[in-house]
């Protein structure tokens, strides 16, 4: 066993690996940093769903680049940790025995199968989604001979694979446990006309209801129905568990770091676990909502990566006030040719939480005047609370440009900005770029949302 020496090491090289480790050689350039991770190549795992269909075709073109990290003198070595001397700072892969001052655990995430379906995955035809490029790959070459899919799941990575898989001329079906799809990040007026280009694109969906069983009727150990809770019986050769992904912390529990809510590692704001020289990023950290305070399940790519970033520049005395207090759930995905994003909480679930509310929102033009090519319609719900106008959630529906307004729109929560101040915010328009002067849709809903209060 060879023996190495860091200062850092960071094990696992997705984003909220990789942020914290060049966040860390920003912060401390002197400080040796290694990054330990399991593939070669490892996935651009936001990507992953266009690797079925036409946009990109096959996962070659999805490898993340790892040149900042190299260019910036950040060591990385293959392979996985299994386990930790905490006491003596080594941690022990099969080829390595690394010494390190400050750990990061950047160990991800996998995809959660629920009990009682876990045994159908021994048959041939079933997968999941894991960040994995030989088990992508896997599941691409079995697909493309194959002609009927089931995805079960109705969230976003199970709705854009099914869109690109019948981009390809498969025949999809998506059941998923809610009325529409998308339940957790939009509200169902605007879930039902995500649904409805899906549908377009030759997708169907049955919601309300739950596969309980995947069924091999030849007893070949070969996939080809599912049977749901309402009795329906679907053909499938290929099912898809798109049905959630869980904290990657055996390790972590194994050495005896503590676990937070959802099997998460407990981190407190600074990333940091319950000893200093050791932290969690990235979805194996326990989160909490940055509005309810709650336990949050939520998984992305943006905020691991904001996570890494507040964890790299931290190791070793806190440099910045860390700017979030919990995890905001922000994100956008494209159905069709449409852009759906959602920030912070849905109205559904702003009253859930018990939130008294008001809605602002307002249905627009992307461009000025409508008749620029390329002019779309944009829609902008904003979520505030009655009390003190504050912004809590947001939705758009538009174009492209609705990829970075919901940054607007987040960075409007964040920092607790209430209508008023939207309202008289300054915006740059441009009528080949933008909404009107007169009628930008975010400063639009909040006039809305201001007259809720009003009346
Ligand atoms: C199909 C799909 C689409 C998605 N789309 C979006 C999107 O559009 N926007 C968005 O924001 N988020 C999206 N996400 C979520 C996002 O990918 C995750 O939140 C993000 O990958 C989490 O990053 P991470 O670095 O915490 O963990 P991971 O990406 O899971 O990376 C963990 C890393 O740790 C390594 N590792 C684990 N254990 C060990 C060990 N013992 N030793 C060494 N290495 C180890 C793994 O190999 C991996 O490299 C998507 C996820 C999927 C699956």
């Amino acid at each position: 066993m060879e023996k190495v020496n860091c200062d850092v090491l960071v094990i696992g090289g997705g984003p909220a690996g990789g942020v914290a480790a060049v966040t860390a050689k920003m912060n401390y350039p002197q400080k040796e940093i290694l990054v330990i991770r399991e593939f070669e190549k490892q996935l651009v795992p936001c990507a992953i769903p266009y690797i079925f269909g036409e946009t990109l075709g096959c996962s070659e073109k999805n490898i993340a680049s790892c040149g900042m990290a190299a260019d910036m003198g950040i060591s990385t070595l293959l392979g996985g940790i299994h386990d930790i001397d905490i006491e003596n700072k080594i941690a022990y892969s099969q080829e390595n025995a690394i010494s390190f001052d400050k750990l990061i655990f950047a160990t991800g995430s996998q995809p959660f199968v629920h009990e009682s379906l876990k045994h159908a995955l021994a048959l041939n035809g079933v997968f999941t989604i894991p960040k994995n490029k030989t088990l992508i790959d896997e599941l691409k070459a079995y697909s493309d001979q194959r002609e009927d899919i089931v995805i079960v799941g109705s969230g976003f990575i199970g709705i854009e694979i099914a869109v690109e898989f019948a981009s390809a001329g498969k025949k999809v079906t998506v059941v998923g446990g809610s009325k529409h799809i998308l339940p957790s990040a939009f509200d169902s007026e605007i879930a039902l006309q995500a649904e409805k280009i899906m549908l377009a694109s030759g997708v169907k969906y049955i919601g309300g209801d739950r596969v309980t069983q995947i069924i091999d009727k030849n007893g070949d150990n070969i996939v080809n129905a599912v049977k749901l809770k309402s009795g329906k019986v679907v053909d499938a050769e290929v099912v898809i568990l798109a049905t959630g992904y869980k904290p990657n912390t055996g390790l972590a529990q194994k050495v005896g770091i503590s676990l937070g809510h959802y099997g998460g590692i407990w981190v407190d704001e600074y990333m940091r676990t319950e000893n200093h020289d050791i932290f969690a990023v990235g979805d194996c950290s326990a989160r909490r909502d940055f509005i309810t305070k709650e336990p949050s399940k939520v998984m992305l790519a943006s905020t691991s990566a904001a996570e890494g970033r507040a964890a790299g520049s931290s190791l070793y005395s806190i440099k910045y006030l860390k700017g979030f207090s919990g995890t905001i759930a922000i994100f956008s995905t494209m159905v069709g040719k449409t852009a759906f994003s959602s920030a912070g909480v849905t109205e559904q679930q702003a009253k859930d939480a018990g939130i008294d509310i008001v809605i602002g929102s307002f249905s627009g033009l992307n461009r000025h005047p409508g008749t620029i090519p390329g002019a779309q319609k944009q829609y902008v719900k904003l979520i505030a609370m009655r009390h003190s106008g504050q912004i809590i959630g947001g939705q758009i529906v538009g174009g492209e440009e609705t990829g970075e307004m919901i940054n607007l729109i987040g960075l409007i929560i964040e920092s607790h900005f209430n209508i008023y101040r939207v309202m008289s915010m300054q915006v740059a328009t441009q009528p080949m770029l933008t909404a009107a002067p007169t009628s930008y849709p975010v400063v639009m809903a909040a006039i809305m949302a201001a007259k809720q209060i009003e009346a």
